[in-house]
């Protein structure tokens, strides 16, 4: 029975790029993108798919067996990784969205995330080594001193020397601010002292030298997060002329056993043990957190693409497996024993998992570019104005796209093995190790709690709650201009629906909230993340099935006959499929929140 190693759909990621953003008629033409026309973003698309299927696919399963191996201070990585690595290098995949004034193409970040999906989905792994060092070399980019650059920052963008991010610490991990990790100034350098824990490719063998942005409190500084501040942490230190010194005094104490990611290694780092860490300070003292946003902003794209990634990746396989996997009759033959027997992509039940699957998976792809697509409309923003109006809504959505595309994209993972039935428990078939893969997705760059507060507590309040007023204009806006259309005007006056309750239950809670009740609205807050994730997949979904309605109309041609017009079939039958039987999702949600049940914040803990 065949299964793929790794697919991409670049049809999907075509049909978002220009047919729904329609990049060509707006980003591309800034000046920014003039580099890249519709040829140079497909052929982009095209060989990003085959680099991923040929090169980082093969060695995911492998590096998943072998895993890293740990001996006295060094971390060595499958075997296998080293070839891959080399081979993203030198085939430019690590340049591609390297600002150009920095020696990198300045892709979009609407193309990095379709290649980004592509690289982390065939191999999730291998893309935490290198998604880290391009969100650590662009910190230095960014906040770094002309010696910092000069010394640190080609060399990382290059893959020569790879990065980290080194915030958690044993009693500091959601809450960043109880770090305890000390910085004594020394000169033109300061001296770094503390444990860090759960840190991603801090040591290896990939590469000669690993810099490390790690989060530290000068000392006398005030508590919390404003008084920490950020540094540049060479593994090797690296000498005025660029060329490699002594080892600096930070070492890898052990590597975790985890439930998947075996190939990432895991790192308790000890810095500083012989009081002889070198750390130099990116920006100013004090600065440390706002600076590190930067990374983690950027890492919270990155960790929900690895939800959508291997969500996809899963549902392609269950796909598969269940066009060829026969056994049992269907459901109209079920009292002739002679009837044949058929595959199971054929029994309903299955079609309503694989459409489940597939839903989710288009409806976070798409979630995920439009966001990148904000990012880079603000970057190219001609005034301040409309950056703020672009930049607004990736604010308000990234917890959004980090906690529900990491969540559900775990459900799809879940659901693909249930497609499978026993196969897809064992081994034999990729799907159980993308789920293993994803599920330190949702806790890593801050858990889907966190990232609740951060929706609720934050983004949604912020700037007189004008962001998400904005947001909610938007899908006024799209009602109004689709209200009539004959063919999904069902799928739209339900879309509106949906508006109009998370309108209410955001002014609900709101208003709790200023009356003195906060508690209850933070017990809400994850629940209100997944309906407000319904709500805006549920747009996504039926804008892509308007425009695929257009175009399938055109054609004129049936499924079963042309491809296309399958794809576009497709399309339709994803937003139909989601927004008459998981949006309603959201609906049990609100209701639970509106009922004001406090069981959970009530119950004693002896009684728990
Ligand atoms: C595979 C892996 C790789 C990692 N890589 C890195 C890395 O490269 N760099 C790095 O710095 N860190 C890394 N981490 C650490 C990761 O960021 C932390 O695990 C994460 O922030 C959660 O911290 P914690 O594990 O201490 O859990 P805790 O903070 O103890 O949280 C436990 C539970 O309590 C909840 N909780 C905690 N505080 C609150 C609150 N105030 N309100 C509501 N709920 C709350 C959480 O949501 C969670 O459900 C990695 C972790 C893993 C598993």
């Amino acid at each position: 029975m065949s299964t793929t190693e790794y697919r991409a759909n670049t049809r999907d990621m075509k049909f978002i790029l220009h047919e729904m953003l329609k990049i060509e008629d707006t980003l591309l033409k800034r000046e920014a993108f003039s580099e890249f026309g519709v040829d140079d973003v497909n052929m982009i698309l095209d060989e990003a798919a085959k680099f991923a299927e040929t090169v980082f696919g093969p060695i995911n399963q492998e590096g998943d067996r072998e895993g890293c191996k740990f001996d006295n201070g060094k971390v060595q990585v499958p075997k296998a990784y080293h070839e891959a690595y080399w081979k993203y290098i030198e085939n430019g995949w690590n340049a591609i969205g390297i600002p150009a004034d920095a020696g990198g193409q300045g892709a979009p970040s609407v193309l990095t995330t379709a290649t980004g999906e592509m690289m982390t989905g065939a191999s999730t792994s291998m893309g935490v080594y290198t998604g880290l060092t391009i969100g650590a070399a662009r910190l230095i980019h960014s906040f770094g001193s002309d010696d910092l650059k000069n010394l640190y920052m080609e060399k990382m963008f290059s893959g020569e020397w790879a990065g980290t991010m080194q915030l958690t610490e044993p009693d500091a991990g959601s809450d960043v601010g109880a770090a305890k990790s000390v910085a004594k100034r020394a000169g033109d350098h300061y001296l770094i002292s503390g444990t860090k824990m759960f840190i991603s490719g801090a040591e290896q063998d990939l590469t000669e030298n690993i810099i490390h942005a790690v989060l530290a409190r000068v000392e006398g500084a005030p508590a919390g997060v404003k008084g920490l501040s950020l540094f540049i942490v060479p593994k090797i230190l690296v000498n005025p002329d660029g060329s490699l010194g002594e080892p600096n005094d930070v070492n890898c104490g052990s590597i975790e056993e985890k439930i998947g990611m075996h190939a990432s290694a895991t790192c308790l780092m000890n810095l500083g043990e012989n009081d002889n860490c070198r750390g130099y300070i990116l920006g100013e003292e004090g600065q440390g957190i706002r600076l590190m946003f930067q990374m983690m902003n950027e890492s919270r794209i990155g960790t929900a693409l690895q939800g959508v990634a291997l969500a996809g990746g899963a549902y392609l396989n269950s796909l598969s497996y269940a066009k060829e996997r026969v056994q049992g009759v269907a459901i109209e033959n079920a009292r002739d024993p002679n009837a044949s027997k058929v595959e199971i992509i054929k029994h309903p039940d299955v079609r309503r998992m694989l459409l489940t699957q597939k839903a989710y998976v288009e409806g976070m792809r798409a979630m995920l570019h439009y966001c990148a697509y904000h990012i880079d409309m603000a970057e190219t923003a001609a005034d301040k104005e409309e950056h703020d109006k672009h930049m607004g809504v990736a604010e308000l959505l990234t917890p959004i796209c980090k906690a529900y595309c990491t969540d559900m994209g775990f459900r799809c993972t879940e659901l693909a093995i249930q497609t499978m039935g026993g196969s897809g428990c064992t081994a034999d078939y990729p799907v159980e190790q993308h789920m293993r893969d994803l599920k330190p997705a949702s806790i890593y760059e801050g858990t889907t709690g966190i990232q609740a507060l951060d929706l609720l507590g934050r983004k949604v309040a912020m700037k007189g709650g004008s962001l998400f007023m904005n947001f909610i204009s938007t899908l006024t806006e799209f009602v109004e201009a689709h209200k009539g259309n004959e063919a999904h005007k069902d799928l739209v006056a339900k879309l509106e629906t949906g508006k109009d309750k998370l309108s209410e239950i955001t002014m609900h809670l709101g208003s709790l909230s200023m009356g003195g009740d906060p508690l209850y609205p933070v017990l809400s807050a994850t629940p209100y993340l997944f309906l407000f994730g319904d709500v805006l997949t549920a747009y996504l979904l039926t804008w892509q099935a308007v425009i695929a309605q257009e175009k399938l109309d055109a054609l004129g041609k049936k499924p079963e006959e042309d491809a296309e017009a399958a794809f576009y079939s497709g399309k339709v039958m994803s937003a139909r499929f989601f927004v008459n039987n998981l949006l309603p999702n959201a609906y049990g949600l609100i209701e639970g929140i509106m009922n004001g049940d406090r069981s959970a914040l009530e119950i004693a803990e002896e009684a728990f």
